[in-house]
């Protein structure tokens, strides 16, 4: 009864979701979600939905959305902690779309970008869903490891054959973020007929964006998240940025999928935050201030923090193993995200929240370290 490419596929596993009924009550920095509730506008919108947004078909090219998308990004210079308007050619609602989460919209660029008889090169130690999808539409892989200081190896993920590149900027789950000049070096170096795409799911809390590289390589695609610096984790919105004819082909995978990807409520709480882009750029300024403070103190205490430019850092304790430090913060009461590979298992990666939160977190990492001494 089961189709046999079932048994091929090997799912994404993401951090834990405790249930929010009984059981215990955790402080939850493991999956990267904003401690700040969505913009005043996104909340206002949602409480004054008509109920019978309910019962109609939503727009199914999210237009309204998509403008204001588009206004957000030339308003912000596309990177919402920044104080800037864009000076670059304006990212126009053409160039951008919608999809449940940036998830699905990964999910087909892998379905119309890449293909079987070439590898698709991607960093060895990226965020973990694009593999999956890779086994999902039988894409081959060249994964190429990290230098010793979790940068990427731009020269060995450029030399050999690849139909594709795919990273994170900043990388997941590093931290780390390449200079959009890095980037354009690698855009330069590489056949112009190939997807590049870059994952700027983090790139608001302080990262440098690669939109004005846009009008220069119709190979670029941009995805992006209300997810993180949004606090719409729960809503699902994510987007992709490139030329017309990228999105007229990511439009034409999506009508053959699902006409409706991206429901009423969340295209008018969606464009309603695009308006607070002032909100987010203090509630990003707050993530990136406590980001900064935490891993200070982290250092103070000896750890190795690796330079974050996301809402979350990858830190490894002087003594301590990354799986031990994982479980004694979960009896404490806090979750954080423990990876069983190799390169990093001595590393725990701990979302940034509230100033109350990490004051919390970094008392017990220090009674933590007590009982180790
Ligand atoms: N890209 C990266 C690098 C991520 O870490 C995540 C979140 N896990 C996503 C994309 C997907 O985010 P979402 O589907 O919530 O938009």
């Amino acid at each position: 009864m089961i189709a046999s490419r079932v048994s091929d596929l090997s799912p994404y596993i993401p951090g834990e979701q405790p249930g929010k009924g009984g059981g215990k009550q955790y402080i939850k920095l493991n999956a990267n979600e904003n401690p700040w509730p969505p913009s005043p506008g996104a909340v206002k919108a949602l409480r004054n939905a008509n109920p019978e947004l309910m019962g109609l078909y939503p727009d199914p090219d999210s237009g309204r959305l998509r403008e204001a998308i588009s206004e957000m990004l030339n308003r912000c210079g596309g990177v919402l902690s920044q104080e800037s308007a864009a000076d670059f050619p304006p990212v126009t609602p053409e160039m951008i779309f919608c999809g449940n989460g940036s998830d699905e919209v990964l999910s087909f660029i892998f379905y119309g970008f890449f293909e079987g008889n070439r590898p698709l090169v991607l960093p060895a130690l990226t965020y973990s869903f694009y593999p999956v999808y890779a086994g999902y539409y039988d894409i081959p892989l060249r994964r190429v490891p990290l230098r010793p200081d979790f940068t990427l190896d731009i020269e060995a993920m450029l030399n050999g054959d690849s139909g594709g590149m795919i990273f994170a900027n900043p990388n997941a789950p590093t931290g780390i973020g390449l200079s959009r000049a890095g980037i354009r070096d690698i855009l330069d170096r590489y056949p112009r007929d190939r997807a590049v795409v870059v994952d700027e799911a983090y790139v608001d809390f302080g990262g440098e964006t690669v939109l004005p590289l846009l009008g220069e390589y119709e190979n670029l695609i941009v995805v992006r998240t209300f997810s993180k610096s949004m606090a719409f984790a729960g809503m699902r919105l994510g987007y992709a940025v490139a030329s017309p004819g990228i999105i007229n082909t990511l439009v034409t995978i999506k009508n053959s999928f699902n006409h409706f990807p991206v429901d009423n409520i969340c295209q008018l709480a969606g464009a309603a935050a695009c308006g607070d882009s002032d909100y987010y750029r203090e509630t990003c300024s707050r993530i990136i201030r406590e980001r900064d403070n935490f891993s200070a103190s982290l250092r103070d205490a000896e750890w190795r923090v690796l330079e974050s430019q996301t809402n979350f850092v990858l830190a490894e304790h002087p003594r301590i193993s990354g799986a031990e430090v994982y479980r004694k913060l979960k009896e404490a009461g806090i979750l954080v995200r423990h990876f069983d590979i190799p390169e990093i298992s001595n590393f725990v990666r701990i979302s940034i929240g509230t100033g109350e939160q990490m004051k919390k977190l970094l008392e017990i990492i220090n009674k933590l370290d007590q009982k180790e001494d």
